[in-house]
């Protein structure tokens, strides 16, 4: 779909859920994200065919986050096009050029002192190893055409290097996951997984940062675009859910003096959801703990290191 003069969205299905990639077609031509290992040659070259272009075309691509919907297409993309540059943000790189990786350290770290992982090996959607070619840090401009480029922003929050690109012309934001209402939607509407960001602070600054851009269209990894007022309900119904969490979580655990685990909290938060379907329930483990981090940072948890699993229990105000 041409969303703007030059500027297109790819659009298939992962999972029940949209998954979208964009591409900017100027005297440069920018892709951003890859999607999992079969897009590139399933979805995304395909759509090129459409346009008149190849793969070749492609000069660069942005992986806008560690994850494998989004960067498991780049061993795909670089196999075939080996002139493209392959690109992320510069901490989440090691999570990005390895799949294994990502999962050892993204979707896996929680397993020895809180009991709850994903599969251990990583999925064939997420590709195969891919090195990075350049990495951004945020406030990078992209050159598309003489009078037309993009900026490179850092939004952490979801992962350390997460970027988008803004395109200040068209006041139009690319985004990624790094914003994600009340979480992430089945395409066919409803809930599909809940929101997943790991650090709450800079997961708040990033909503603060969007709010203060000039932004007249919003175009996400999954979410339908947004324009004008649907904007401003996106980022007030995500610092919602933020304030969701903490609620959830201080309330479960006053009625637990034992205390509560990682999957106790899980529960708890998807009960008071209501809404989160039972496969996924398990995601929300990323933003609890980021939750979990911050309440202890602020003196209103504890946390009972010595149990396996971590128990966290609530301090008295
Ligand atoms: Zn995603």
């Amino acid at each position: 779909m041409e969303l703007y003069r030059g500027a297109y969205q790819i659009a298939s299905l992962y999972g029940g859920r949209n998954l979208y990639q964009y591409l900017f077609v100027g005297r440069n031509t920018v892709l951003a994200d890859t999607g999992i290992r079969s897009t590139p040659e399933k979805v995304i070259f395909p759509y090129l065919e459409r346009l008149k272009l190849k793969p070749e075309s492609i000069t660069l691509a942005v992986t806008t986050h560690a994850d494998l919907d989004h960067q498991g297409g780049n061993s795909a993309i670089k196999r075939i096009s080996p002139g493209t540059l392959v690109a992320c943000g510069e901490a989440d790189r090691p999570l990005v050029e390895h799949p294994q990786t990502l999962y050892d350290r993204r979707y896996n770290h929680l397993k020895a002192e809180h009991g709850v992982a994903l599969e251990e090996k990583a999925s064939p959607d997420a590709g195969e190893p891919c090195k990075m070619d350049l990495t951004f840090a945020g406030g990078e401009k992209i050159r598309l055409k003489d009078d037309w480029s993009l900026d490179v922003l850092h939004l952490p929050g979801h992962s350390h290097g997460h970027l988008a690109l803004y395109d200040a012309l068209a006041r139009a934001a690319f985004t990624g996951d790094a914003v994600q209402g009340s979480g992430c939607p089945k395409a066919t509407g409803g809930i599909a997984i809940p929101v997943t960001y790991y650090y709450v602070d800079t997961y708040l600054a990033t909503i603060r940062y969007l709010e203060t851009l000039e932004l007249d269209a919003l175009y996400t990894g999954h979410w339908p675009a947004m324009r004008g007022e649907e904007i401003k309900d996106f980022f007030a119904d995500s610092r919602r859910t933020v304030e969701f969490f903490d609620r959830v979580i201080l309330a479960s655990l006053k009625k637990s003096p034992s205390g509560l685990s990682m999957k106790d909290l899980v529960a708890a938060c998807a009960e008071a959801a209501g809404d989160w379907p039972s496969d996924g329930q398990i995601l929300a483990m990323f933003p609890i703990k980021g939750h979990m981090d911050r309440l202890e940072q602020h003196g209103k948890v504890r946390r009972l290191a010595e149990a396996r699993p971590h128990r966290w229990v609530a301090r008295e105000a």
